[in-house]
């Protein structure tokens, strides 16, 4: 999955975020420039009182601070209101209304220190007030309506008291005052929109990577899901190739199985010159059995003989049930001369190899043997002919004995 998969984010829901995050911006810098205000503060005061005498200066600190603590107060309710979850459109405005008063009790400053003949001092404090609508600027700039309101706040008092004052330097310092509020809201635009930016693509940011997070849990449990099935369909094409291989009623070898081994075998053992020798042995008058005591028994039978056999053969040799109760031995490595002594000593087990029946009797499961070994230049097929003809032949003597071609 690539990026352009993922849904994009609602355009209104982002503009609500953006606001809601620069608030929270504006109100974290307020918050820490509880330091940096007594600082300008006392600055401008120590100004005025130098001008103006205590009693001003000091009423002047004291109304400055009162705002002080209201923007800040507004400033923890927004955070209560946003930590909530609750709407903070009327905790924004209010501290857009609290800017403005800040601004305008900061401009308020110089009305303490008009003294005709002084102006040396008054350029001082607007110096000082320049200073301070800069760090404001700066700090205001996530919430430009603040900063607005601040800035007209500021500008309000010195510029009503240099129109009044009927002064030439008065008229240019008020011009130069109002230079100096464009560059600044100038510069607090610039500011707002590349904070702006910013918050908004770190907002994009974090909902990718939420996003990603989902998916990548999503993938991981398709992932875990797909290892189980795999582990069943593994488990089930082990059952089915135990189906294919294995004749369910006896546990021997299939007959399928066991003709691609002997054809398997034959050609190993050509390569190698190496002898193998296949028995085939049939029941005798099984047909009775069944008549007589039933299916079930004759079944019973059958698992019996497999048994039996299996308990003769060694590792390597093959048993397969190729018919209803006909049986073939592969025996790799062994020559003709061996495998007769196993056929013989298969056909003594046979004969007196018994299966219990219902009323307390047993009854034996003697069968016919024949038998063959490869032939250097034969097929697997002619040679299962010559193991099947043997067979027959053993049938034809009168049962219970065994012929090797
Ligand atoms: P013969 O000595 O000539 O081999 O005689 P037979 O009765 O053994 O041979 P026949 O081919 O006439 O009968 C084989 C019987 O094997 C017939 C059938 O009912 C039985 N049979 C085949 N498959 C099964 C099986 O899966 N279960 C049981 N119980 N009997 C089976
Ligand atoms: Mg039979
Ligand atoms: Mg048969």
């Amino acid at each position: 999955m690539d990026g352009s998969d993922l849904p994009a984010l609602e355009p209104s829901l982002i503009a609500e975020k953006v606001r809601s995050e620069m608030a929270r911006v504006f109100v974290e810098r307020l918050s820490d420039s509880v330091l940096s205000a007594p600082l300008g503060l006392a600055i401008t005061g120590w100004l005025l009182q130098s001008v103006a005498g205590w009693t001003p200066a000091l009423t002047w600190i004291c109304g400055m601070a009162v705002v002080e603590v209201m923007i800040q107060s507004v400033g923890n309710r927004f955070q209560r209101a946003l930590a909530q979850g609750n709407s903070t459109r009327g905790w924004v405005r209010a501290q857009c209304v609290a800017s403005g008063l800040l601004g305008l009790g900061w401009g308020s400053a110089v009305w303490f220190v008009w003294v005709d003949g002084q102006m040396l001092y008054y350029l001082a404090v607007l110096c000082a007030l320049v200073g301070v609508s800069g760090i404001c600027m700066v700090t205001m700039s996530p919430q430009p309506l603040a900063t607005r309101l601040f800035s007209l706040g500021m500008l309000a008092p010195p510029l009503v008291q240099l129109l009044w004052v009927d002064n030439p330097l008065a008229m240019q310092v008020g011009f130069g005052w109002l230079m100096m509020a464009a560059v600044q809201a100038w510069t607090a635009r610039d500011l707002h929109r590349e904070l702006a930016r910013e918050t908004k693509s770190a907002l994009h940011n974090k909902d990718l990577l939420q996003q990603l997070s989902r998916t990548t849990t999503e993938l991981h449990r398709a992932s875990a899901q797909m290892e189980e099935k795999n582990t069943e369909l593994a488990a089930a094409l082990g059952q089915l190739e135990e189906l294919v291989s294995h004749d369910q009623l006896t546990g021997a070898f299939s007959r399928r199985y066991i003709f691609e081994q002997l054809d398997r075998l034959a050609a190993i053992s050509q390569r190698h010159g190496a002898p193998v020798t296949a028995v085939m042995f049939d029941l005798d008058h099984f047909k009775a059995i069944n008549d007589t005591y039933g299916h079930p028994t004759g079944d019973r039978a059958l698992k019996e003989v497999v048994r039996a056999v299996a308990d003769q053969l060694r590792d390597g040799d093959m048993l397969a049930r190729v018919g209803g109760e006909e049986f073939l031995v592969v025996l790799p490595l062994t020559g003709l001369g061996d495998a007769l002594q196993l056929a013989e000593r298969l056909r003594q087990t046979l004969a007196l190899t018994t299966v219990a029946v219902e009323g307390g009797g047993v009854i034996f499961l003697p069968a016919s043997f024949g038998l063959a070994e490869l032939l250097p230049d034969e097929g697997h097929a002619e040679w299962f002919n010559r193991v099947d003809a043997a067979l027959y032949q053993a049938k034809e003597k009168g049962r219970n004995t065994l012929v090797a071609a």
